[in-house]
């Protein structure tokens, strides 16, 4: 996994993950209303291996089980490179 703590590898982290984005928003543009990135592509793991980093608190995930921009079935504990912290409740 990613050591983000060198700030040469989160600067790669933070323009892989952006890429990722826009790729996601061209998609929206151009594909269908609900094509997703694929798990693989977006280094989808079903235990998250950062503390206090899983789907069940991303901007994007939708309970119990889906997110709104990654396919498949998708675990509260899991995790990917395109997280985002949920809005505070
Ligand atoms: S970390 Fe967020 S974007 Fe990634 S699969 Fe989980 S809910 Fe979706």
């Amino acid at each position: 996994m990613s050591d983000l703590s060198d700030p040469g590898k989160s600067r790669r982290f933070v323009l892989s993950a952006g890429g990722l984005m826009l790729a996601a928003a061209a998609v929206g543009v151009a594909g269908t209303a609900d094509a997703k990135m694929p798990q693989k592509g977006v280094q989808y793991v079903a235990k998250s291996p950062k503390p206090n980093m899983n789907c069940g608190n991303c901007a994007s995930f939708l309970a119990p089980a889906a997110c709104k921009i990654v396919d498949g079935v998708i675990a509260p504990a899991a995790y990917c490179m395109v997280w985002s912290p949920a809005p505070k409740k």
